[in-house]
């Protein structure tokens, strides 16, 4: 099934800006590369769940089994969803521990958290969800019944064209480079002030 999101996964109140770009892929130190998205916006800004589906209990990282929710010193204050899809969604850096449980149910849109910099990673870094999905794989029922993954993740899947499609439909601004951002109210008003006077100008010429 190919990846749907049903909410953008961060809450856009046009306070604050909100952008972010394809960056699947984009390079990182250390010959890696980075598989998901980063959404700046300002700290404490909401973060909601992209989809339905149950919190991970465990999983299996290249550093271990970790828990599905809770602190991690790369990511920081983190949350893995994992939906009837088959797909995990993973929300790193938040401001503070998810009140979330391990096996708790979450629907799309619901709170999860608010966008921060923490974990070693986004340390010192603009404020920013990473948003990563990846597949859980196949012959995988026995976990996806319990919650547990004992092994890997499959493959990483770019989130970034469902992203835009919620955001195109939430009244952002889509550059031809592919940026996304949501200007704040602020801005539409002064751009709106500043299209009245150009009006006026021309009428009066
Ligand atoms: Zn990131």
């Amino acid at each position: 099934m190919p990846l749907t999101l049903t909410q953008f996964p961060i809450r856009v109140t046009r306070d604050h800006r909100v952008s972010f770009h394809d960056g699947f892929l984009d390079p990182r130190p250390h010959d890696l590369v980075h598989e998901a998205v980063d959404i700046a916006a300002a700290e404490g800004t909401d973060v909601c769940s992209s989809v339905a589906g149950i919190v991970v209990r465990s999983w299996l990282t290249g550093r271990g089994r970790v828990p599905g929710v809770g602190w991690s010193d790369r990511g920081g204050n983190v949350v893995l969803i994992f939906d009837h899809a088959g797909y995990a969604h993973y929300y790193a850096h938040m401001l503070r521990p998810p009140r979330l449980s391990p096996g708790q149910r979450v629907g799309a849109g619901e709170f999860l958290g608010q966008v921060s910099n923490s974990g070693s990673i986004a340390r010192g870094s603009a404020k920013h969800l990473h948003y990563q999905v990846w597949t859980v794989g196949a012959g995988r029922e026995a976990e996806l019944a319990t919650g547990v993954f004992d092994r890997r993740f499959g493959r990483a899947v770019n989130p970034y064209s469902e992203l835009a499609r919620l955001a195109g439909g939430l009244g952002a601004h889509i550059g031809a480079n592919g940026s996304v951002v949501f200007t704040t109210a602020a801005e539409d008003e002064a751009a709106a002030a500043r299209r009245a006077r150009r009006h006026s100008r021309t009428r009066h010429a």
